[in-house]
């Protein structure tokens, strides 16, 4: 059984004090972190603040990236080594704005991914088709190739640990939802990836998260499905109370 993981991406959204508001008020009303694990990936400049708070509650605290190298002559760049230096669990990798905008590349991500686990921080590696993509019957090439690339070195045991997210880049922030049996398809098809480049039991064990306009009144039929454990979630993880209902539904 694969515990289910409800992550919210902040991205750069939330004052400092929205950001520590939020947090305190969380942490006494999600579910045990037994049934469901709850995480928020927020803004840097806020994380060590947020472990704090969160320091001894159900809540995980995860960052939104870092660079692969632990320390240099990188201006403006967060290492891994810092990250878990203040307690931060979780980081989020190859998101597509990341791809898009900072032009992330599959390699860069593999490194990050390396980067991740000799810190003891669980990545949470992203894919996703882009809408022409999906249009021209490439969604499960593409996928494919990405994970095929984020795992390249990795052994079965280290990939058990890992989170993927399948994130359609045309169901982020739009309001478009994959439906729930074509996420589950695609998370299908990414679990046999695994099994093809491991083995099965690792393809049973790696949680495989959807994320594309999650919301509370989709969620339920989301996690509902076999290849489903949970959700990364952008707008609906900015409230309170969508957040806590979205980490409820997992529970
Ligand atoms: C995301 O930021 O990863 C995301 C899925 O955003 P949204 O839930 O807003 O579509």
């Amino acid at each position: 059984m694969r515990k289910p993981i409800i992550a919210g991406n902040w991205k750069m959204y939330k004052s400092f004090e929205e950001a520590a508001d939020f947090v305190d008020e969380v942490t006494s009303l999600i579910p045990s972190n037994e049934a469901v694990d709850a995480v928020i990936c927020a803004p840097a400049i806020y994380l060590a603040t947020l472990v704090e708070i969160a320091d001894e509650t159900d809540l995980a605290i995860g960052a939104q990236n870092m660079h692969y190298e632990t320390e240099g002559a990188f201006t403006g760049e967060v290492s891994p080594t810092q990250l878990a230096s203040i307690g931060v669990d979780y980081v989020v990798l190859g998101h597509s704005e990341r791809r898009e905008y900072f032009a992330e590349t599959d390699e860069a991500i593999n490194k990050k991914v390396r980067a991740a686990l000799n810190v003891d921080i669980v990545p949470i590696i992203c894919c996703g088709e882009t809408d022409a993509e999906r249009e021209a019957g490439q969604t499960e090439a593409k996928v494919e190739a990405q994970i095929t690339a984020a795992l390249q070195g990795f052994s079965a045991e280290e990939v058990q640990h890992m989170v993927i997210a399948y994130e359609p880049i045309w169901a982020i922030g739009t309001g478009k939802t994959a439906t729930a049996d074509d996420a589950n398809a695609v998370c299908g098809a990414i679990r046999q990836v695994v099994a093809n480049l491991f083995d099965d039991a690792t393809a049973q064990a790696i949680r495989i998260q959807y994320g594309g306009s999650v919301k509370p009144e989709n969620i339920e039929e989301l996690l509902s499905k076999e290849h489903i454990d949970g959700a990364l979630v952008g707008g609906a993880s900015l409230q309170v109370e969508s957040y806590v209902k979205l980490v409820e539904a997992g529970a």
